[in-house]
């Protein structure tokens, strides 16, 4: 995972972050990527990441795509090593992302943080097309710059279930 530090320019809080895989262990024992994006947690009172819904056109295109039988790069090259056959490659796939788009539609609430579970937060967009990454502190006017970036050991995968409450405290 990859771990950040953003240091405010006026009151020098330091808010730490991290860019980490998540996942949701939906029906039937399976589980499916859970996408987080930066967000300012007003009950953490720092930064944060918070639970980011995908289109359910993706997943409704993804659908389609595997039902038509194509598979793409990336999804081809775990072949060999699942030792699958491209048919079972598919249907294991398509059932991920049927769950998946089936979770979407049957979501009850709204987003949350993904380390206190509150729906009260800002988003943070993050900035990849730029050197300096920087956003204002809410509450105190001045401004965070990240001041560390480094790379860190997963230690296990945070779990979390449908409504986005976490099963499990990596
Ligand atoms: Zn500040
Ligand atoms: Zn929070």
């Amino acid at each position: 995972m990859i771990f950040l530090k953003y240091t405010c320019d006026r009151c020098q809080l330091e808010a730490p972050y991290w860019h980490r895989a998540r996942i949701y262990q939906l029906a039937d024992e399976i589980t499916c990527p859970l996408l987080g994006e930066r967000v300012w947690c007003n009950d953490c009172n720092t930064l944060r990441s918070a639970e980011r819904f995908p289109p359910s056109d993706y997943l409704q295109e993804k659908i389609g795509r595997l039902q038509g039988g194509e598979l793409t790069d990336r999804e081809m090259e775990f072949i060999s090593l699942l030792e699958m056959s491209k048919e079972e490659r598919i249907a294991e796939l398509l059932q991920k992302a049927m769950t998946h788009l089936k979770w979407l539609e049957n979501r009850q609430s709204p987003p949350r943080c993904l380390e206190c579970g509150s729906t009260n937060f800002v988003r943070i967009p993050e900035r990849w097309d730029v050197v300096d990454d920087y956003f204002e502190h809410p509450g105190c006017g001045g401004t965070f710059h990240q001041t560390m970036q480094s790379f860190a050991r997963e230690i296990g995968i945070p779990v979390y279930d449908a409504e986005g409450n976490r099963l499990n405290d990596f």
